[in-house]
């Protein structure tokens, strides 16, 4: 098998197949792996979070995840509760499953920066769990014994005859039988080099700085999502994670972010909290690629030999090896395991996009 992309898709599906004795070949454009979205996240895993397959897949890998790590010295998930803010309307309206209901008194105890005249309640989430992005992808590779992975290379073109794909890139040509594209933003113009019809996949600029602060809030502080708006949490003791969360649609491309975004994001933080922003450590923009209903896309195109591991959108980390292990059932098996529902095997098929 081919594995198109070096993100923590393509890599934990590389890890999954080796660990199941398969051998598989990963071709990365880049000449390091995880260098676009999958560097660039806020290494949050949120239960509760996305359309009802996610949370699904995002449970299966947090127990994964929770019990599979219990073999490293230093641990690449920990818990780090979650909390969204609004008004009591916005709280109803859109706190996630599982979440439980904060009044203004236990808000504001909670999280003494936010003013109480912008918020009166808040939706906890105390499963949620943080991540090492890079110690996980460092993990899932060291443990991924039958997975060449071939940096710097660009797959350009694609033919298929006699059953066997033959796949060429900047450097070599390569076959195999089942081509698996993890391509991220780049997914459907990589659909296209093989002559598959893209499925409309969009890729979405989202931003996230490090912002240095007035004062240390603690490490165990909930991280912080306003409904609608921004998110922030503890980076380290000067400094936060924030994210404007913007969701503009872009060319698949090494996006970079914009002052304006940032400025406004920082504007409104200061304005909702006591918080002052003394300085921008630094500063990133990631492609998150959703297809037009918002749920990712695991499965077989009907054009034989071509599976889809795509449109992950703010879920990448958080599914992984779910979505790894159900790639690999269906690469392997034809079909999905009883640990995985039908119906998030049925929300997931790309032919729904069709
Ligand atoms: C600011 C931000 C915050 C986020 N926070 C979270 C979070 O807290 N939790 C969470 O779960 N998710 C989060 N996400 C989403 C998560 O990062 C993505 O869902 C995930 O990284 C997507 O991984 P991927 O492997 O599909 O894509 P990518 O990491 O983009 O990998 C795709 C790879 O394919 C390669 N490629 C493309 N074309 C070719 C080609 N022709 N030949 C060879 N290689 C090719 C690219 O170079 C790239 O390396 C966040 C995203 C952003 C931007």
């Amino acid at each position: 098998m081919i594995i198109i992309g070096g993100g923590i898709a393509g890599i934990s599906l590389g890890r999954e197949l080796s660990k199941r004795g398969q051998q598989a070949t990963l071709l990365e454009a880049e000449d390091e792996l995880a260098y676009h979205t999958s560097g660039r996240s806020a290494q949050q895993l949120v239960l509760g979070y996305g359309p009802p397959a996610v949370r699904e897949l995002t449970d299966l890998t947090v127990s994964m995840l929770e019990s599979q790590q219990r073999v490293l010295d230093t641990p690449v998930v920990w818990p780090s509760s979650f909390m969204m803010v609004g008004t009591d309307a916005e709280v109803d309206t859109h706190a996630y499953p599982g979440q439980i209901h904060q009044g203004a008194s236990a808000l504001h105890a909670m999280v003494p920066e936010l003013r109480p005249q912008r918020f009166t309640a808040g939706s906890l989430d105390t499963r949620s769990l943080r991540i090492r992005a890079i110690a996980m992808i460092d993990w899932l590779v060291a443990e991924a014994e039958h997975l060449d992975i071939r940096l710097g290379e660009r797959v350009l073109d694609a033919v298929f005859e006699n059953g066997t794909w033959s796949v060429t890139t900047n450097r070599n040509t390569y076959t195999a039988q089942t081509v698996i594209n993890a391509a991220g933003a780049w997914a459907d113009p990589v659909a296209e080099l093989f002559g598959i019809e893209p499925l409309g996949l969009t890729p979405l600029r989202r931003s996230a700085a490090i912002l240095e602060v007035d004062r240390a809030i603690p490490m165990d502080r909930c991280m912080v999502m306003k409904i609608g708006g921004y998110y922030y949490r503890y980076e380290d003791e000067y400094a936060v994670l924030a994210s404007p969360q913007e969701a503009k649609p872009s060319i698949p491309e090494d996006a970079k972010p914009r002052d304006v975004d940032i400025s406004a994001m920082i504007e409104e933080i200061q304005a909702d909290t006591t918080l002052r922003i003394t300085g921008i450590r630094n500063a990133w923009t990631g492609l998150r690629t959703e297809a037009s209903d918002g749920v990712p896309v695991v499965g077989f195109d009907k054009r034989q030999g071509y599976f889809w591991l795509a449109g992950q959108s703010g879920y990448g980390f958080q599914t992984a090896l779910g979505f790894a292990k159900l790639a690999a059932d269906l690469l392997i098996d034809a079909k999905a395991g009883d640990w995985v529902s039908q119906q998030a095997v049925t929300d997931l098929k790309p032919s729904r996009l069709r």
